[in-house]
């Protein structure tokens, strides 16, 4: 008997065949018997400049070969003071604290935490933590309790902490939102710790977006109520909504910051949140209890924070925004064209996403049309994968012009195809 690979996302009781990758470059896969299929979603939203950029494989190659691994508790090494230093053009200026782990999910756990933690060190009861519907977070136990509940995380609910939610704000209904956030944010009796949110767009939870306006008056009001101000810019992060972070484009500075899936190029596991100076003052004592107390075996592994110091040295080398600004003039063009099709609603854009909906009787995850849909796409050799009826791109921005155009005309075969 040979062991078996259990995937993620993945129905085995169903099939569907799981083909098998040999090599990439760029945007492209290549499958063993030659077949080159188009990364049009970078991977699961990680990769950025592409796959096997030179540098940041020169990168890995040299740190892996010089000092691969350190325990970061009480030591440290060259790869992360320089990706401290770096980052630090990169981050606001008063996000001045980094910690690092190795997943978005880590990095989401560990923002909770300081921010329970700072409360506490304070000699504050806060542990409330409001969240916003439809979120993901990640798929951690705490990471779930603040997520959207649904099919994802049924058998688990027991376990989930509550939350206060928020609406999404829908257009048209915004100032809902709004109202729910300032009674959470006022209640004396069990004052919240933080709020956590998604900037400008709600990944997993069908590519929901909504204003900068918003997310800085949502900042605002907490600002306004002592509410720390979390943001979740694993997905968001690294140039994906047209800025390197979301929150720039309403020009506000988060309390504690998270980033991941971007942070080496999509190439290898890094995490990092960033925290500003009253959080880690907070923790800062002559008192060992008031420590923060979370490590992970491989905490900014070393040959990790080269590949980061690769990606952040790409953005400062290469046109790496002229090639974000060509995709999302590209999408504009297509979401035009998009707009003359019957059965294609909410269509919308976020930098260089851009999601729509399939019409369909079913309209939800567990419907029959993604999988059809995800099959589909896959027979045309271009890798997307719809959430439920909501099909978006989210290219690496070193995609071709010929390979967008190539994206672009298998879904509009689709829409035809399915509609
Ligand atoms: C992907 C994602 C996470 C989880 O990151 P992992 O690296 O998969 O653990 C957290 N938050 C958001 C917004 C994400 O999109």
């Amino acid at each position: 008997m040979t062991t078996k690979i259990w995937h993620p996302f993945t129905q085995h009781g169903l099939g569907q065949p799981i083909p098998k990758i040999a090599r990439a470059e760029g945007a492209t896969l290549y499958t063993r018997d030659g077949r080159a299929i188009i990364d049009a979603i970078s991977s699961w939203w990680v990769q950025t400049h592409g796959h096997c950029h030179p540098k940041i494989v020169a990168a890995i190659q040299q740190q892996s070969a010089r000092l691969d691994q350190i325990i970061f508790a009480g030591w440290t090494h060259e790869p992360a003071q320089q990706l401290a230093k770096d980052l630090s053009n990169f981050l606001p200026e008063a996000l001045d604290h980094i910690f690092f782990s190795d997943s978005g999910s880590t990095a989401v756990e560990v923002a909770l935490k300081m921010a329970l933690g700072f409360w506490h060190n304070r000699g504050e009861t806060r542990h409330r933590v409001i969240v916003m519907d439809h979120s993901y977070h990640g798929d951690t136990i705490g990471a779930m309790s603040i997520g959207a509940r649904g099919v994802f995380n049924q058998a688990y609910a027991p376990l989930l902490f509550n939350v206060g939610s928020i609406p999404f704000p829908e257009q048209e209904a915004e100032q809902a939102t709004l109202d729910a956030l300032t009674v959470f944010c006022s209640d004396r009796d069990n004052p919240p710790a933080a709020l956590i949110v998604e900037p400008l767009i709600l990944g997993a939870g069908g590519m929901k977006v909504y204003s900068p306006a918003i997310l800085a008056e949502m900042h605002r009001i907490c600002g306004q109520h002592d509410v720390l101000f979390i943001a979740d810019e694993v997905m968001t992060g690294w140039g994906r909504t047209g800025t390197v972070f979301a929150c720039e484009q309403a020009g506000i500075t988060p309390d504690i910051l998270c980033m991941a899936k971007g942070l080496t190029g999509g190439v290898i596991p890094l995490a990092v949140t960033a925290a500003s100076a009253p959080i880690y003052d907070a923790h800062f004592s002559k008192d060992r209890a008031k420590m923060f107390f979370h490590s992970s075996s491989f905490t900014a592994n070393p040959i990790a924070c080269a590949a980061a110091n690769a990606n952040l040295q790409i953005w400062r080398d290469e046109p790496v925004q002229q090639r974000i600004d060509n995709i999302i003039a590209r999408h504009r063009n297509f979401a035009r064209q998009l707009g003359e099709h019957r059965n294609i609603s909410a269509i919308r854009q976020c930098g260089t996403i851009l999601a729509f909906e399939i019409d369909d009787t079913g309209g939800n995850y567990m419907s029959a049309l993604g999988p059809a849909l995800l099959g589909f796409f896959a027979d045309h050799d271009v890798l997307l994968r719809p959430l439920g009826n909501t099909v978006y791109i989210m290219p690496p921005y070193c995609i071709t012009d010929e390979q967008l155009s190539a994206v672009y005309r298998v879904i509009e075969e689709a829409i035809g195809h399915f509609g």
